[in-house]
C-alpha cells in the first residue's frame, strides 16, 4: 500500500489595525514562513501609502484610501492580482492585535459580536487604539465574511498577576465601579521572548525565573516566573512605568494639577503632554528616537545623555524590584526596537544591576544585528539574552489554535 504524505498549508493574515493605519503580514502555517507583509498608511487621506514586500523588495504606492475598508480591500485585491494568494478562500483565517482586553479576556479568543462589544466598552481605556482595531475587525468581516477572526489582547498575559501586583492603593470603589486597576501591554512580546529564551536555553519555562523588557518606542517591562507574569510596569493605561520615546513613565500624581495651574493648561492637555512630549523628546528637547539621543550625545549633548540614563536607571530599579518580588532572576531579555538594537542601552542597563551578580560579554553585546544572542559572560550569575519578538507570529499561531485551523 501506498501513503501520500500531505502537506498541510494554510495562510493565515496577521493584523495590527491602528487609527490611520493597517500593518499586515501574510503566513504559511504551520510553516511559519512569512509571505508577504506591508502596510497602508495615512488612512482617510487622498495621499495615503500602500507599501508591500515583494521578493524581498517594498514596493510602495500613493493613492486615496477612503476608511479602513478600502484599505482592506486594496489589501486582498493586491494579494490576488500580484498571485500571492490565487483565491481569497485561500485564506482561512485573520488574526488582530488589540491593545486593551481589560480583565474579560486572559488568553485570546473567536470574535463574535459579544467579544466586539467588550471590546467596544474597553476603548474609555484605549481611545486611541481599541476603536480603530474594530474598524479592522468590521472591514475583514465584511470582506471576508466566512473567514473566522480572532483577536489577541496586549493585557491578556499578563492577566495573571496577583491582586497585591495589579491593584493601586486608591479608593476602593474607583476600582469596583471603574475597574481602574494595572493592566500591562505588550503582553504578547513578553510571552514570546520569554517562551523563546527558555527554549534557546533548554531549560522548561515553569522552572524559570524571567525579565522581559520590551524597549521600543514604548516601553515595559515584565517578571515571568514559571511561565506566569507576576508584575508588570505598565498600568491602566501605557504611561506608567519606565520613560519611553515621548511617555513620562511614573511621575508624582501631583505635577499633573501643579503644572495645569502655573501653565494655565487643562488636565487633558498635561496629559497629552505627559504621553506625547515627555520621555526621550522632552528631556533632550531633541529627539524621541535612541539614535538621535546618542548620535547628539556623542557631540557633546548632556541633555541627550541625561534623557537616556533617566531611563536606564529606571530600568535597573524594576529589575531590582522583580529580583525580590521573584527572589531571584535566572534570565534578563531585552527586545523590540532599542532592546534589539542599542547595545549601549543593554550595557548601560546590566552595568546598572551588576551587584546582582551580572558579567556582561562586551564582545557579545556589542552587535548591530537583532538576532538571538547571549549578551552576558559564562561567569554571570543572571543570563542575559538579546530575542527579536515576533508579535505577528503569536497572533498567527494564536489563530490557527482558536479556529482549529489544523
Ligand atoms: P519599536 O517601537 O519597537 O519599533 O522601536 C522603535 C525605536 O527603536 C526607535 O524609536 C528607536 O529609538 C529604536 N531603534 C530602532 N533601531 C535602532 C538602532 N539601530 N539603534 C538604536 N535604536 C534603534
Amino acid at each position: 500500500m501506498i501513503f501520500a504524505v500531505v502537506n498541510i498549508m494554510i495562510k493565515v493574515m496577521a493584523i495590527n489595525a491602528g487609527s490611520s493605519s493597517l500593518k499586515f503580514k501574510l503566513y504559511d502555517m504551520p510553516e511559519e514562513t512569512v509571505i508577504t507583509e506591508g502596510v497602508v498608511e495615512r488612512i482617510g487621506l487622498e495621499d495615503a501609502y500602500y507599501t508591500i514586500r515583494i521578493n524581498g523588495k517594498k514596493v510602495k504606492t500613493i493613492l486615496p484610501v477612503k476608511d479602513h475598508k478600502e484599505a482592506t480591500n486594496l489589501l486582498l485585491a493586491d494579494l490576488v492580482k500580484r498571485q500571492i494568494v490565487h483565491s481569497l478562500k485561500e485564506i482561512k483565517g485573520v488574526g488582530h492585535r488589540i491593545v486593551q482586553g481589560g480583565d474579560y479576556f486572559p488568553d485570546s479568543v473567536l470574535v463574535d459580536e459579544n467579544v466586539i462589544a467588550r471590546i467596544d466598552e474597553l476603548s474609555a481605556l484605549a481611545p486611541l487604539h481599541n476603536p480603530a482595531h474594530l474598524t479592522g475587525i468590521k472591514a475583514f468581516i465584511e470582506v471576508l465574511p466566512d473567514v473566522p477572526n480572532i483577536v489577541v489582547f496586549d493585557t491578556a498575559f499578563h492577566q495573571t498577576m496577583e491582586q497585591e501586583a495589579y491593584m493601586y492603593a486608591l479608593p476602593y470603589e474607583w476600582y469596583t465601579k471603574h475597574r481602574i486597576r494595572k493592566y500591562g501591554a505588550h503582553g504578547t512580546s513578553h510571552q514570546y521572548v520569554a517562551n523563546k529564551v527558555a527554549q534557546v536555553i533548554g531549560v522548561p519555562i515553569e522552572q524559570l525565573k524571567i525579565v522581559t523588557c520590551h524597549l521600543g518606542n514604548g516601553a515595559s517591562l515584565a517578571a515571568v516566573k514559571g511561565g506566569k507574569c507576576v508584575d508588570t510596569s505598565m498600568g491602566l493605561t501605557p504611561l506608567e512605568g519606565i520613560p519611553m520615546g515621548t511617555r513620562s513613565g511614573n511621575i508624582d500624581p501631583a505635577v499633573v494639577e501643579f503644572v495645569a495651574m502655573k501653565e494655565n493648561m487643562t488636565v487633558s492637555e498635561v496629559l497629552y503632554a505627559l504621553n506625547h512630549k515627555s520621555g526621550y523628546l522632552g528631556v533632550s528637547g531633541i529627539s524621541n528616537d535612541s539614535r538621535d539621543l546618542e548620535a547628539a550625545m556623542q557631540k557633546g549633548d548632556q541633555r541627550s545623555k541625561l534623557a537616556l540614563d533617566i531611563q536606564y536607571k529606571r530600568i535597573a530599579d524594576y529589575i531590582g524590584s522583580y529580583y525580590v518580588y521573584m527572589e531571584g532572576i535566572d534570565v534578563i531579555v531585552f527586545t523590540a526596537g532599542i532592546g534589539e538594537n542599542c547595545s549601549r542601552c543593554r550595557n548601560e542597563v546590566l552595568k546598572r544591576i551588576k551587584v546582582l551578580g551580572v558579567e556582561i560579554d562586551e564582545e557579545a553585546n556589542n552587535t548591530t544585528k537583532p538576532e538571538i544572542k547571549e549578551i552576558t559572560t559564562k561567569n554571570s550569575k543572571i543570563r542575559g539574552f538579546l530575542i527579536p519578538t515576533n508579535e505577528e507570529l503569536v497572533i498567527a499561531r494564536d489563530t490557527v489554535r482558536l479556529a482549529k485551523l489544523i
